[in-house]
């Protein structure tokens, strides 16, 4: 294998070998007594983008600058790959823990052409090595023809270009991008991120993309890690956290929900939209229901569900947002595939799917 190894102590002495590359084990950390980073684990194969996802303050800027090493470790350990850069007591300075950072201004250097910017990190290997290098990752980000130009005659896009080709050129094993595409505006934003994940992705680096941005790390992520108040409160797949969200906050990462406020009666919560079952949560608790758009379905009145009018229609090709509203005044938003009944003003029925619809104790 290419890739480094890392050796893992398995139980009574057995070593497991696997490429790693990143591994953050129990990483905690506080300013003054405040703990910003509480207990966080994350493990990084070679080529995967994972992405750390939580609102403003929970920590993920910290994270990433005790991984860098712009932060001294006080308790945890970081590996990349498959060498330990950090634990109490030992950091690894910046510069030789090999990682690439990327931050949302990624400013390149107004002085130097593209070609030097990109070669500004490569200043210990010799002239030929050098400038082969640097004409390569030009030309991995489609900008070879401007090595001659100055970062002032670039678009915001070809600038951002420029600057992956400068954090990749000393070739990092591990890649780190806080917010590093905000800066752009939407219609450049997708593509650009999508080739620079592209090109990282066949380079091997593994990338840690930190965002507060929900939708984009489920549309890039290998895995997400969902981040409040310092802990890591789920990990997995865009699927995974689709289909079991933890809690409400990761509920709502795949788009507006409906939500409702109840209290578990007889082992059910009862809600605008129907009941719900309140699995294993204790009578009587306070409970929010979240119900997905696409856990409502809207048909003729029969007799028997939950009537409802439809106050709003849009048609979005094949699928339909509608807004209904409810006997007692409030109103969902549904989300429906294929063929729909009725229009604006028209009583309707509607039926739940349990498989979009979940339970949580309410935040206190
Ligand atoms: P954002 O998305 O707004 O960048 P974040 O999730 O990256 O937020 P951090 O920057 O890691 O959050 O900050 C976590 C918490 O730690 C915040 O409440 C912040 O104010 C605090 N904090 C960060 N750096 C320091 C510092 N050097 N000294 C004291 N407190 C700090």
């Amino acid at each position: 294998m290419r890739h480094a190894i890392a050796d893992a102590p398995g139980a009574a002495g057995a070593r497991m070998l696997r490429p790693v590359g990143l591994r953050v084990q129990d990483l905690t950390h506080r300013f003054g007594d405040r703990v910003v980073v509480a207990a966080v684990d994350l493990e990084l194969a070679p080529g995967e983008v994972h992405c750390l996802v939580g609102p403003s303050g929970c920590g993920k800027t910290t994270t990433l600058r005790l991984i860098a090493g712009l932060e001294a470790v006080q308790a945890g350990t970081i590996e990349i790959g498959g060498r330990l850069v950090a634990r109490p007591g030992f950091d690894l300075p910046p510069e030789e823990r090999r990682v690439g950072l990327m931050f949302q201004d990624f400013a390149l250097f107004p002085h130097l052409r593209v070609a030097d910017n990109v070669g500004f990190g490569l200043r210990g290997l010799d002239r030929v090595t050098r400038e082969q290098r640097v004409r390569r990752w030009l030309q991995r980000v489609n900008m070879t023809d401007y090595a001659r130009s100055w970062p002032h005659t670039l678009s915001g896009g070809e600038q951002q270009r420029v600057a992956l080709a400068r954090a990749l050129a000393p070739e990092p094993a591990l890649m780190l991008l806080d917010e590093a595409f905000s800066a752009l505006d939407t219609s450049l934003r997708a593509a650009v991120r999508d080739e620079a994940l592209a090109v990282l992705r066949e380079a091997g680096t593994p990338t840690l993309l930190v965002t507060h941005d929900a939708e984009e790390a489920v549309r890039v992520g290998d895995r997400i890690h969902a981040m409040r108040d310092g802990r890591i409160i789920q990990a997995g797949t865009p699927a995974e956290l689709y289909a079991r969200p933890a809690d409400p906050f990761v509920a709502g990462f795949f788009g507006p929900v409906n939500r409702f406020l109840g209290r578990v009666r007889g082992g059910r919560v009862s809600t605008p939209v129907g009941e719900a079952a309140a699995g294993a949560l204790p009578e009587g608790l306070e409970v929010e229901t979240i119900v997905r758009p696409e856990a409502i379905r809207v048909r003729p009145v029969h007799g028997g569900g939950v009537r409802a009018r439809i106050l709003q229609r849009r048609d979005l090709g094949p699928v339909h947002v509608i807004h209904l509203g409810l006997p007692g005044g409030s109103d969902v938003r549904v989300r429906q595939t294929g063929a729909i009944v009725g229009g604006v003003g028209d009583e309707v029925e509607i039926e739940l799917d349990p498989s979009h619809l979940f339970v949580y104790p309410a935040a206190r």
